[in-house]
């Protein structure tokens, strides 16, 4: 890109982030993010994951699910890249930045995202219970706020939706074994 200069060195990338630059990037980098999840599910947690990429096509920041383990109720995938993005770009303004992220973010998500200025957000599966990307609640283009994003929804759709209907599937067996009944879950 002409008169590109880059918010964050190429010295402070990850190790092993690729450049992902033509025309099915968007499936490329919600595939990253399908990465993430999984690690969230390896630890037992709801497997969302999410990638931040920069305009050059790079991912700076990847996070996955973690509220759980880390007993942080805002250690949602978006907020966890979300920081690190920010903190290697030590800029609170994402304005150039795009995430990646396997659902439809949530209220408090999309609430970040647009203080972070991030230019468009792209993900998996909608969220009809809880999504703030149109579904439920339009936080992150709304008229009322001062910073709209542009939205992208339903890359890699199926892939996203039942990793994490699995997940809360293999959970209600488990609940049901237990002597556990009923759930509260969305998915
Ligand atoms: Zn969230």
């Amino acid at each position: 890109m002409k008169n590109f200069s880059p918010a964050v060195s190429p010295r402070s990338y990850p190790k092993g982030n690729k450049v992902i630059k033509h025309y099915n990037s968007d499936v490329e980098f919600v595939s990253e993010a399908l990465k993430e999840a999984r690690k969230a599910l390896k630890k037992g947690e709801v497997p969302v994951g999410a990638v931040v990429v920069d305009e050059s096509g790079k991912i700076v920041a990847r996070g996955h699910n973690s509220p759980v383990n880390s007993s942080d109720p805002t250690a949602h995938a978006e907020i966890v890249a979300l920081k690190k993005a920010s903190r290697l770009a030590r800029n609170y303004r994402l304005n150039n930045f795009e995430i990646y992220v396997t659902k439809e973010p949530c209220v408090m998500c999309a609430g970040a995202l647009v203080n972070a200025r991030v230019k468009r957000i792209i993900f998996g599966c909608y969220d009809t219970k809880s999504g703030a990307c149109g579904s439920v609640f339009n936080i992150a283009n709304s008229q009322k706020l001062n910073h709209r994003i542009k939205i992208t929804g339903g890359i890699l759709e199926d892939d996203c939706r039942s990793l994490i209907q699995n997940f809360f599937k293999a959970r209600r067996g488990k609940k049901i074994s237990g002597g556990e009944t009923g759930s509260t879950e969305v998915f």
